[in-house]
């Protein structure tokens, strides 16, 4: 596995790839590696000659100079993950080679960006929509890899790739998951042992509005009470939003009518969590509620 700093060595690598044929798969992690990155190394190894992948932890896309502070640095840790599911090349910049003296450029995806997280996290998406566009621009991937666990940004990824008419295929792939059903998240080990038991309550909420949903309940209101109640009743959390959306939009729905995805945010003490299911009352071969999505 090589490991490269510089932007212009990287671009220069894969070029020279680029012009013998060779295909690229790309997965951009902000480090701290776990098993939901290494599925996505793993799906991407399997269809891509060259797996590149980067470690970045992205300054402009936090909202809170604290969040940004205690984000989980393991950079040894993490080289030896990749290297393990088969990374070639793994991009590690530094801060000041991505954003050097006088960066002034931003890259806004509108309309997708005004709820949920866009509201909750000022300038997140326009931090992921400006580091994604860099990365893309520098690796130049064929096929570029994320995860459903931040199901918004990787709606906006694809509008982002279709808007500039980026030269790029997005992969989606489902969340993984603990075996209690915790999303597994970098963040996850700030949780105090209390928080980690209680954690696994928000995709018990998420499930059991799409039990509701495939049992019947069609109102987004009747789903929604219910799964605040269950978050407020067993979690010490804070809800910062939960939702029902149209999967393309994400613009709130009130009556579930086709496919629809919850969305919701909590906070723990020092941890935000995210989380997100996707419904489909009408799948072909009986109801079906999933973790997983076609992008
Ligand atoms: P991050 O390092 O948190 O920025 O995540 C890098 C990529 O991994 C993003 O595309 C995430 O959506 C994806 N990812 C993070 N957690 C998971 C998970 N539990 N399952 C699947 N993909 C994930």
């Amino acid at each position: 596995m090589e490991i490269i700093r510089d932007p212009r060595h990287m671009q220069q690598r894969v070029t020279a790839l680029r012009r013998q044929g060779t295909e690229i798969g790309f997965v951009p992690t902000m480090g701290f590696l776990h098993e939901g990155h290494l599925a996505l190394f793993r799906a991407a190894r399997r269809k891509n000659p060259i797996l590149a992948a980067s470690i970045f932890v992205n300054p402009i896309q936090f909202d809170r100079q604290a969040d940004l502070e205690t984000y989980p640095v393991d950079l040894e840790g993490d080289l030896v993950k990749a290297e393990s599911a088969g990374v070639d090349l793994v991009f590690v910049p530094e801060h000041k080679s991505m954003y050097p003296h006088g960066f002034a450029t931003g890259v806004e995806v509108e309309g997708l960006t005004r709820r949920w997280e866009g509201e909750y996290r000022p300038g997140h998406f326009r931090g992921v929509a400006t580091v994604v566009t860099k990365l893309f621009l520098i690796v130049k991937p064929h096929r570029a890899y994320f995860g459903q666990k931040d199901y918004q940004q990787a709606r906006v990824v694809q509008r982002l790739v279709r808007d500039l008419d980026m030269d790029v295929a997005i992969v989606v792939l489902p969340t993984v998951r603990e075996p209690d059903g915790l999303a597994l998240s970098s963040r996850n080990v700030h949780l105090t042992p209390e928080e980690r038991r209680q954690a696994p309550i928000l995709y018990q909420a998420l499930c059991w509005a799409s039990d509701q949903a495939r049992a019947g309940e069609q109102n987004a209101q009747a789903l929604l009470t219910g799964m605040r109640q269950m978050i407020q009743e067993k979690t010490s959390a804070t809800i910062e939003y939960v939702a029902l959306c149209a999967p393309g939009t994400l613009e709130p729905i009130e009556k579930i009518g086709g496919p629809a995805v919850l969305l919701l945010a909590a906070r723990f003490a020092q941890v935000r969590l995210i989380d997100n299911h996707v419904i489909d009352i009408h799948e072909e071969g009986g109801d079906r509620a999933s973790d997983h999505v076609d992008f």
